[in-house]
């Protein structure tokens, strides 16, 4: 059983003790990301708090999009890649600043929420990092900002699991630079579900959104097993914001 499979019922069996250990755990995280990065903020660079005051709320303000243009499953990411949102994911990603999942979990799940659908279980699946990126940072980003994200819809009342099914199958060339038609063919047959055929819909998630095709060969594992992407989540978006395309509002609940 994952951590994440636990998190329900640790959550009601926390005592006094477990609390206070899981919030030196994080206080320890925390001053292990200020040496990483010198005590400055991830986004703004002011000295103080890996992520200030002023940038927490720069990204609570984000409006999010939804586009169906990349044609797999709608995709909603948090808002585009630039600025505030953009440090705060590169500390993330490639400065190891690991306690900003947190913040960035938090705000994936806030969007993800409005597009969820408004009965039933989810899957919360995340696009497999591939091996040379694993080693380069030493952990799965994508994996922990899901292990946020699903806590977070958890707390809303959203039945959500986490499984980490989808594999890379073969390596992939670096995205960077390629056109649109490169990356789907980088992309194509990359990647597999493993274990049991999906049993609820799918949400995948990914940290950022261009073309949209590592998303499209997510969404072709899943169906090949069997399964239904219902949503692609992300933190950011580049190219699809011209011009975006907003689904059924009436799908949207409130945040
Ligand atoms: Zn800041």
């Amino acid at each position: 059983m994952t951590p994440e499979c636990a998190a329900p019922s640790l959550r009601h069996a926390r005592t006094p003790l477990v609390r206070w250990i899981v919030g030196a755990a994080r206080r320890l995280r925390t001053a292990l990301d200020d040496l990483v990065l010198g005590s400055t903020c991830a986004g703004c660079g002011t000295p103080g708090s890996v992520l200030c005051a002023v940038c927490a709320h720069h990204l609570h303000d984000l409006s999010g999009l939804l586009t169906t243009r990349v044609g797999v499953a709608p995709v909603v990411a948090c808002g585009p890649y630039r600025g505030t949102l953009r440090q705060v994911i590169i500390a993330s990603k490639d400065r190891g600043v690991r306690s900003l999942a947190r913040p960035l979990g938090a705000l994936a799940a806030r969007h993800a929420f409005r597009h969820l659908p408004t009965d039933g279980r989810v899957l919360l699946v995340p696009v497999p990092s591939s091996p040379a990126a694993m080693r380069r940072r030493g952990y799965d980003h994508v994996g922990e900002l899901g292990r946020v994200v699903a806590r977070r819809l958890r707390a809303r009342g959203v039945r959500v699991r986490l499984r980490h099914r989808l594999v890379r199958v073969r390596s992939v060339r670096d995205q960077a630079g390629l056109g649109r038609d490169d990356r789907l063919g980088n992309q194509r047959g990359s990647m597999r579900w493993r274990g049991a055929p999906p049993d609820a819909p799918i949400v995948i998630i990914d940290d950022i959104v261009t073309t949209g095709a590592t998303l499209r060969e997510a969404c072709r594992a899943v169906e090949a097993a069997g399964g239904r992407p219902v949503l692609a989540l992300a933190l950011a978006h580049t190219a699809l914001s011209r011009p975006a395309l907003v689904l059924d509002p009436a799908r949207e609940r409130p945040a």
